[in-house]
């Protein structure tokens, strides 16, 4: 299967099975925003929880918290979003398109010969890092790159262009009273850095972690629910006593790609990438990469953030925002370090890792199936429940199954169709268990579970199903 076949085989496989829809379909949807169905709620849930247990359940030292979207301001102002958060940006003048700079000469370069290529990025790359937006505008004549749509090279003057969202607080719209749509979750916890560390008594080092939603009005939102305009981040910022750093870093980048090593994925379908051109906060950075089917993307970054953001806040809130460190009888500012996932870049991950087109073909007939082989953990339902007939007692026997586990983990139960069908369809939302209720289960209390990735098959007692699944779900 073609990489390029494969993203559009999983977004169709989405739709259809009820994962992801394209937000407010029946009016032709909105760009670069999605919604959730009822199986990628669950799994987008599940991963969260998974993320969310493996910060504040599996360290003493790791407290959740949730705070607003809408936050003062200033806060923007102090963290930089106000001034730097933006992207070069180019529009073409007949086609009225907008291209992110970097992005477009990137598509040039991809249809140039490795050596010109090179050359070509290494220029854009010098010529950005200098905020030289004449020199960018020249690159992109000079090398006659057009619009994709109007097929001109009649370009605007490139300018910056912020990512935040913003909209009016209270009833007159006013520049006082804008206010932004956060562009990421990490301030909500630097803000609460002192109201955490000292309501929860909490001792360097310790992490805050939160999930939630975050905005960007990203100018090219491309790639599914890779790069969305309204999406979700999982972040954990750790705070350290200054000077230990370097350490806490090696430690974050080693706990997150056990994380997600942890989900079943070979570890050669990762990479780390290194930032050489470091973010104005930052000491140290790095992304975890994931071979997704459009190739290595960053789905995770890792950054020690040095006191940048705590100093800011300190500046313009006027409070204090140190730490007494009674071991070594010091005030300071912590340092911190920050992982930050995005959800929904997770749940692409999973899904392209589990998705599989399988040829099941023998000599008499011809088959094939289409299954998500997701981790049990984070599977929407965990165990289904076919009582093989519509009646001789089958569905009582399978409706007090379902009560008995239906407590623990989420259950689907169907009389409907063929067995073989019913299979099928629990194969393409990725249900690990299916147990099936017959005539023999009356006599002997034996069901029949089949194995979702082996598609194998064996009697076991009734009894002993819910402690199977419980089993395999188990996430520590
Ligand atoms: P990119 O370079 O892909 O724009 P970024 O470096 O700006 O990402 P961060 O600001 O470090 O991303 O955000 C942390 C995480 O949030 C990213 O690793 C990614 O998983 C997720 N993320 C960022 N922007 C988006 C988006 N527009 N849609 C979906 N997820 C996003």
């Amino acid at each position: 299967m073609a990489n390029d076949n494969k993203l559009q085989n999983i977004i169709a496989h989405c739709k259809e099975y009820g994962f992801i829809f394209q937000s407010s379909e029946i009016y032709d949807g909105l760009a670069a925003v999605y919604d959730y169905g009822q199986y990628g709620a669950e799994l987008k849930k599940n991963i969260r929880d998974y993320w969310w247990r493996s910060m504040t359940q599996m360290h003493d030292n790791i407290v959740g918290i949730d705070a607003a979207i809408f936050m003062h301001p200033t806060v923007w102002k102090a963290s930089g979003h106000v001034d730097n958060f933006s992207d070069p940006m180019i529009d073409n003048k007949d086609s009225k398109k907008r291209y992110r700079v970097d992005h477009l000469i990137e598509a040039h370069a991809e249809t140039l010969a490795k050596e010109d290529a090179e050359a070509l990025l290494q220029k854009m790359d010098s010529l950005l890092a200098e905020n030289d937006f004449a020199g960018l505008k020249a690159l992109i004549e000079d090398n006659k790159i057009k619009c994709a749509v109007s097929g001109t090279g009649n370009w605007t003057d490139v300018r910056q262009f912020n990512l935040m969202f913003s909209t009016e607080m209270g009833s007159v719209a006013d520049d006082a009273d804008k206010v932004y749509l956060r562009p990421e979750t990490a301030q909500g916890i630097f803000v609460n850095f002192l109201n955490v560390q000292k309501s929860g008594r909490m001792k360097i080092p310790f992490g805050i972690a939160q999930t939630g939603k975050a905005f960007r009005n990203e100018i090219v939102a491309r790639g599914f629910i890779f790069r969305m305009r309204e999406f979700e981040q999982m972040e954990m910022q750790f705070f350290v006593r200054p000077g230990t750093q370097k350490e806490w870093y090696e430690y974050w980048k080693d706990t997150r790609m056990k994380w997600h090593l942890s989900l079943g994925i070979p570890a050669d379908h990762y990479r780390f990438h290194d930032h050489v051109k470091l973010a104005h906060y930052a000491d140290a950075a790095c992304d975890i990469e994931y071979d997704f089917p459009m190739g290595f993307k960053e789905v995770e970054g890792v950054h020690s953030r040095t006191d940048f953001d705590l100093k800011a806040h300190q500046e313009y809130s006027g409070k204090k925002l140190t730490y007494f460190d009674t071991e070594i009888n010091q005030h300071y500012v912590p340092y911190v370090i920050e992982t930050s996932i995005g959800l929904d870049r997770a749940v692409m991950m999973v899904l392209s890792e589990a998705y599989a087109e399988e040829d099941l073909s023998t000599a008499e007939k011809q088959d094939s199936r289409v299954v998500l082989k997701l981790p049990p953990k984070v599977a929407p339902i965990k165990l289904a429940i076919l009582p093989l007939l519509k009646k001789d007692g089958l569905p009582e026997i399978a409706r007090e199954l379902l009560e008995e586990c239906r407590t623990y983990f989420k259950c689907f139960y169907e009389e409907k169709d063929t067995i073989g069908k019913r299979y099928r369809r629990q194969d393409a939302i990725g249900t690990p268990f299916c147990v099936t209720i017959d005539h023999q289960t009356k006599e002997d209390q034996t069901v029949t579970i089949r194995y979702r990735d082996t598609m194998t098959q064996e009697r076991i007692p009734i009894a002993s199903v819910k402690e199977l699944v419980m089993q395999a779900i188990q996430a520590f």
